[in-house]
This record gives C-alpha cells, sequence and structure tokens, in this order.
C-alpha cells in the first residue's frame, strides 16, 4: 500500500506479492524445508566460538569459506561467490544482468524468488509450463526470447520435488543464445544420489553463461545463519563481487559452514535419516488413501484433490494439523491449491503428521 503524496518506488516494485516464509509458530514445524536433525553439533560448537570477536568485521571475502567449499566440491575458490543465502545471490545475479523490458524465465511451478527478483528489477518473469511437474526443457527453450536475460532451473525443484537429468540440463544450455544466463538453483543437491543427476558444475566449467547456486539452509540446517554459494564463470563471479555487500556473510556464518562442510559423518546421517523416513511418509500418506508425489528432496508433496468433500480441501487439512501444532507449507502461490507441502523432519514428528492425517480424513 502506497501513503498518498508518499515517495513511488519504480515500475513493478508494487506488482510484488511480498515472499511469505513458512511459519514458524508451533512444536512441530514441517514448512521451510529445514535439515531434519538440526545443525551439526561441530557447526554449533563453532559457531559458539566465535561469540568473542563479535565486535570484529567479517571476513569481506569470505576466503576460510570458500577455499573450505572448494576443497570439498573440488572446485576453483577463486569462482565462488558467497552470499547471505542463495536468495541474496539469485537476487543480485536478477539485479545486474536484468532491467526494465527483459525477461527472466522459469518453469511453472519454480521457485518464487524467481518472479519476485525479476520485478524488483522492473523485468518481466515469463513461465514456461511443466509437464507432469516436471521443468521441461522444450518448454523452456520455447519460451526463449531475444530479451531473455536469465533462465532459472532450480534442479531439483522446490516445491516439486522433482529434477532433471544432467543431459536435459546440457540440452537446456544448448538451446539458449550465447547472452543469456542459465542459473542452476541446487539447492537440494546433497540429497540425490541419482546417477544421472549433477547440481550443474561441469556446465558452469565448460561455458561462460552457466551459474550454480546452494545454500547451507536445506541439508546443513543452517537457515538462520544464511549462508548460500554461487559457482560461476570469472566474469559472472567478478559481478557478482561488485554488487554484493562487502561484509555480507558474518563471522558466525563463515565458522559454522566451514565446520558443517567439514562434519562428514553429519551429512551422510542426514541423508539417509532422509531417505528412510520419506519413503515411509510416502507409503503411510498413500495407504491413508491421498496421493503423494514422487520427490528426490527433503519435502513432499500431498494432492488432496480426489478425496471426499470435504476432504479435498488442502488448505482444511492444513488448518486442522495446524490446529494440532503441525506447520506445513500451502501452495496456492506454486499454482497447486489442492497440494501441502510437507517437510521430512524426525521420525516422532513425521508419525504424530500421518496420525493427525488419519484424523483428519476421519472427522
Ligand atoms: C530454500 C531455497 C533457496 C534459498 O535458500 P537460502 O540459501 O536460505 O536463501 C533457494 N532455492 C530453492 C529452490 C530453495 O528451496
Amino acid at each position: 500500500m502506497t501513503q498518498p503524496n508518499g515517495p513511488t518506488p519504480r515500475p513493478g516494485i508494487l506488482d510484488i506479492a511480498p515472499y511469505v516464509g513458512g511459519e514458524h509458530q508451533g512444536h512441530i514445524r514441517l514448512a521451510s524445508n529445514e535439515g531434519a536433525l538440526g545443525p551439526s553439533p561441530r557447526a554449533m560448537e563453532a559457531y559458539q566460538a566465535a561469540a568473542g570477536t563479535l565486535h570484529r568485521y567479517p571476513d569481506g571475502g569470505s576466503a576460510a569459506l570458500r577455499g573450505a567449499i572448494a576443497k570439498r566440491f573440488n572446485l576453483d575458490a577463486d569462482r565462488i561467490v558467497c552470499g547471505a543465502g542463495s536468495d541474496e545471490l539469485i537476487s543480485l545475479l536478477i539485479r545486474s544482468y536484468a532491467g526494465p523490458g527483459d525477461e527472466v524465465l522459469y518453469s511453472q511451478h519454480g521457485f518464487l524468488m524467481y518472479p519476485i527478483g525479476a520485478k524488483s528489477v522492473g523485468a518481466t518473469p515469463v513461465v514456461a509450463p511443466e509437464d507432469g511437474l516436471t521443468a521441461s526443457v522444450d518448454s523452456l527453450l520455447a519460451h526463449v526470447t531475444p530479451r531473455t536475460r536469465l533462465v532459472f532451473l532450480a534442479n531439483p525443484n522446490n516445491p516439486t520435488g522433482t529434477y532433471l537429468p544432467a543431459s536435459e540440463v546440457a540440452r537446456l544450455h544448448a538451446g539458449l543464445p550465447a547472452n543469456t544466463i542459465l542459473v542452476i538453483d541446487a539447492a537440494y543437491a546433497e540429497y540425490m544420489n541419482h546417477e544421472d543427476y549433477t547440481a550443474g558444475e561441469e556446465l558452469v566449467e565448460q561455458f561462460p553463461n552457466v551459474v550454480m547456486t546452494r545454500t547451507f539452509s536445506k541439508i546443513f540446517a543452517l537457515g538462520s545463519l544464511r549462508i548460500g554459494w554461487a559457482f560461476a564463470p570469472a566474469g559472472i563471479a567478478d559481478v557478482l563481487n561488485r554488487v554484493r555487500g562487502p561484509f555480507n556473510v558474518s563471522t558466525a556464518a563463515h565458522v559454522a559452514g566451514v565446520a558443517a562442510l567439514e562434519d562428514v559423518d553429519f551429512l551422510e546421517r542426514s541423508r539417509s535419516h532422509n531417505a528412510t523416513w520419506r519413503e515411509w511418509f510416502a507409503a503411510q500418506v498413500q495407504a491413508l488413501g491421498l496421493t503423494v508425489h514422487p520427490s528426490v528432496t527433503n519435502f513432499m508433496l500431498i494432492d488432496f484433490k480426489g478425496q471426499k468433500p470435504g476432504k479435498d480441501d488442502a488448505e482444511a487439512a492444513r488448518q486442522f494439523l495446524k490446529a494440532h501444532g503441525i506447520l506445513v507449507r500451502q501452495m496456492p502461490a506454486y499454482g497447486l491449491p489442492s497440494c501441502l507441502r510437507v517437510t521430512i523432519g524426525t521420525e516422532a514428528e513425521m508419525r504424530t503428521v500421518v496420525d493427525t492425517l488419519k484424523a483428519f480424513l476421519a472427522a
């Protein structure tokens, strides 16, 4: 709402529906895809140990964290740029490469930060329809125009939980003009063990117009610290370093991020916990007669369509869960109003969700 006679923001800004994060007043919080096991104990220790240096500015180049990421993922540290969450890097990419009259392309049920970022610079978000809740390379390519500056692909995608194999991502890139940037948002890459999947590093290595973004908010469970990173060609890394805040990642984030990367056992436990309880949860939800869409990530979409009247209402189900202290995510903003997105939590949490869904369907 603008105030009468108040200053007017640039065109596009007031078209933005503000991003609504997952709710967080409840005992069981499964609305934001935060790692089920909480942060690594080593990350927590490192965070606490940094308390005595809070008066110091952080290292503006995030050198230690970039070094640890480079070592862990076998990448060139000079082409890694850290950000206050990958959200910051997504916004900076859009701000640096798109403006009024330009288009930012993404797929139908893609992450909402892409259209928000596009509108915030006065660019036009363009949506390519998906095929069975999965991004379609043909559809994306059919929507590329001479004005397309960036193409965003979340792989795997939030909220659908589906992914494209490396060959399809390469085909998408091959179909783009040289001056269009492909941004591969691999926020959930660490959950993947599929042979045909890559997070996109190899495309960044080969081409000057591909960027991969990653985050510490999901499997590393450090969402509160806001740590994301991009692996980019030298030219794009240089641009990001010019436009980012000079101290955009805090010391607490640096040390906790490094410790989290070193805690390989914790990561393994998180991955295996997720695989076990995702499979269990899917089977239980299906046994209740609900549709659950297959997912390669740490969340699942439950579809209430086709249930008997009253039980086919995802919003009613969400309110019922909420009344029982369970927070899950509503999906109208993603064009999936009959679905709820449920993050895979602890065993006890998942058992409670199943019991509560059962009670909802019986009530
Ligand atoms: C959670 C998420 C992000 C943002 O993560 P931050 O690093 O916390 O900003 C980016 N992309 C997708 C697809 C996500 O689900």
